[in-house]
């Protein structure tokens, strides 16, 4: 048995019992684990007012036959601008399931907790959708899951500005002549669109001030769902809630 200190992300919290809380928290040295909260649900529990799902805390935790308790909690930041604001909220809680479905238990992840607080700090300054799309692109990249989409999947020849692009199903990119012998490929997807994604896989940046067009976004968003849902091989639940709008 042994306490350790860490900084961690609360995922997930739900009710263990009568007076107990039962967390999943993303640390950075230890990946996804499930702590448990004894005693937190009780009215006017001083840990209890820390553990909402989304607050970044520092934890004192204490470990005995691989299981974790919460000894401790002090929230570093509760990113409030996210939680006053719905549909800031909802791209947050993206975030937050696809953390619950891409890390492993016990597995160190300092690059991707960072990713996580980073796009966070993001959505807190200003309500912009591309900050999801971007954290998605990175963390497809990480899992060697984020294509070159640079060139023609068909003759490699690197796509051009003037190229009329069109995209099959599994998200491959065709030039205007290797579409005629792949007639799957039925969805025209604009050059922009696939320089900024190219872009942001190379651990760049949104630059500032940029606001993609409603069809743009769409396109982006529809071509990161498809490589998303090879990785996980379903789509998100959030994401069905975000399209509903
Ligand atoms: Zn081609």
């Amino acid at each position: 048995m042994r306490y350790l200190l860490t900084q961690a992300l609360i995922i997930k919290k739900h009710p263990s019992s009568e007076n107990d809380w039962y967390l999943t928290l993303f640390s950075p040295e230890l990946g996804k684990i499930g702590a448990l909260s004894r005693s937190s649900r009780k009215i006017l529990s001083r840990k209890g007012n820390h553990l909402d799902p989304l607050n970044l805390c520092t934890f004192q935790l204490y470990k005995k036959n691989d299981r974790y308790w919460i000894t401790d909690c002090k929230t570093e930041n509760p990113f409030l601008e996210i939680k006053n604001d719905l549909e800031r909220s909802l791209l947050a809680f993206t975030i937050l399931e696809l953390l619950q479905r891409t890390i492993q238990e016990g597995e160190e992840n300092e690059r991707l907790f960072t990713l996580t607080i980073h796009t966070l700090k993001q959505l807190c300054s200003a309500n912009n959708e591309l900050f999801l799309e971007e954290f998605k692109i990175k963390l497809l990249k990480a899992a060697g899951s984020w294509p070159d989409l640079t060139l023609c999947s068909a003759c490699q020849r690197r796509l051009q500005p003037t190229d009329t692009i069109l995209s099959d199903h599994d998200g491959r990119l065709y030039c205007a002549i290797c579409q005629q012998l792949h007639p799957s490929a039925t969805h025209e997807i604009n050059f922009q669109t696939i320089r900024l994604a190219n872009y942001l896989s190379l651990e760049k940046e949104i630059p500032p001030r940029l606001k993609l067009d409603r069809e743009n976004l769409f396109h982006l968003k529809k071509l990161t769902a498809v490589f998303l849902g090879q990785y996980l091989h379903q789509e998100l639940l959030s994401e069905k809630i975000l399209y509903m709008r």
